[in-house]
């Protein structure tokens, strides 16, 4: 109510690819769902309740102030960890609620085993290693160190994990180096486990990984984009295809954008609509308005080259994307009225509007074009 268009979670689709995952992964490995940057645009705390619901029990975030958020909403059983940014005053906070941090230097050790041991609460860490993305982790070098803390402070922690992260499992062109962090991973998880560390969960994969690198998954991956029924790239998904007899997407979206129609006029040949002059009536024209703009997420860049889906058909964006409104030529269709339901991204009939299709101008991924929906669309769960 109140808002110009809204957000649907369809729920069959999301128990579809959770379906499928559990196919793919096995009964025996844990999946973790990915929620940062707001679910992926399907929004945070609605996303929660609804995985939870469909059997999700552990969450990833990057950041505490998401942490927050999840810690709000989730079943106090399911697990929650943090892959990325907590500031040092946050730590005491995340192992007060038992949230899982990602270790990645050794200051952060040391602050995370100190502030345990003050508090004498456990924190649940996991060890992220450098195997070569050259991002976060801790160098193998410095693992006589981390191991030298470990014992220093034995009982103020829980060794949750041993994670990596893998730089472009998404694409062939970075197969040796992948299979290079593998080696790697493989290798100083050897050394500690025989220094006596065995970690509850050896998990290095994400979407990607756990499709065409299966030796990466052992017993937790860590799964953002393939849950909401988006393969990383396409190279993933003929990737997965390979040998199978069906060549086609085993997901489903889980998100579709919908508004409705404000307004139907009808406009003479020879004139410009909407502003300026980028757009002229070739043939006397009936234009619908819709009320979304590129203050509400939809580009500009979309201006007389985006579609959307009215009474099941492929429509022209027509004009200017403006602030609040954009306007659709109607021609094809009858009987359209204000009201009538109108499809940003999604399905209508038998036509869809892919995320993706928003992108083709400035090919963006389908991550960036997902996080970039605004948390102010609201967001509704259909069965
Ligand atoms: C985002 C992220 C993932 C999930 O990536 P997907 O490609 O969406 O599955 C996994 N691990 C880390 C560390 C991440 O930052």
């Amino acid at each position: 109510m109140f808002e110009t268009s809204y957000i649907e979670l369809d729920k069959t689709a999301l128990q579809h690819n959770y379906q499928f995952l559990r196919n793919l992964i096995g009964n025996d490995v844990q999946l973790s769902s990915v929620v940062k940057g707001n679910a992926y645009g399907h929004g945070l705390e609605k996303f929660i309740s609804l995985s939870e619901a469909c059997g999700a029990n552990h969450f990833a975030v990057f950041s505490a102030d998401e942490a927050y958020t999840v810690q709000q909403v989730k079943r106090p059983e399911s697990g929650l960890m943090i892959m990325g940014m907590i500031d040092p005053s946050e730590l005491a906070w995340a192992i007060e609620n038992q949230i899982e941090v990602f270790i990645f230097d050794l200051e952060r050790l040391e602050k995370a085993l100190a502030t345990s041991r003050k508090l004498q609460i456990k924190v649940k860490i996991h060890l992220e290693l450098e195997t070569g993305m050259n991002r976060l982790g801790l160098n193998p070098s410095e693992i006589e160190a981390a191991v030298a803390l470990l014992k220093r402070y034995e009982d103020a922690y829980i060794l949750q994990g041993l994670c990596t992260h893998y730089a472009g499992a998404e694409s062939i062109a970075n197969y040796v180096r992948v299979k290079k962090q593998i080696v790697t991973y493989n290798k100083l998880a050897k050394r500690l486990k025989q220094l006596g560390y065995v970690p509850q969960k050896y998990h290095t994969a994400c979407s990607a990984a756990t499709v065409s690198y299966p030796q990466t998954r052992m017993n937790m991956v860590r799964i953002g984009i393939l849950q909401y029924g988006f393969f990383p790239t396409q190279e993933t998904l003929i990737q997965y295809l390979k040998n199978k007899k069906e060549q086609i997407d085993p997901l489903k979206r889980v998100l579709s954008w919908k508004s409705k129609v404000m307004n139907i006029k009808t406009v003479e040949a020879g004139e410009f609509i909407g502003y300026g002059t980028s757009f002229l009536a070739s043939r006397s024209m009936r234009i619908a308005t819709v009320p979304v703009g590129y203050a509400h997420g939809y580009s500009r860049s979309l201006s007389n080259q985006g579609h959307v889906l009215i009474q099941g058909k492929r429509l022209n964006v027509i004009g200017m994307v403006n602030m609040n409104l954009m306007l659709v030529d109607l021609e094809s269709t009858e009987g359209v009225q204000a009201g009538d339901e109108v499809v940003l991204i999604g399905t209508q009939g038998d036509t869809y509007i892919s995320v993706a299709s928003f992108g083709e101008l400035s090919n963006q991924l389908n991550y960036e074009l997902l996080t970039r929906l605004p948390r102010n669309i609201p967001r509704k769960v259909v069965e």
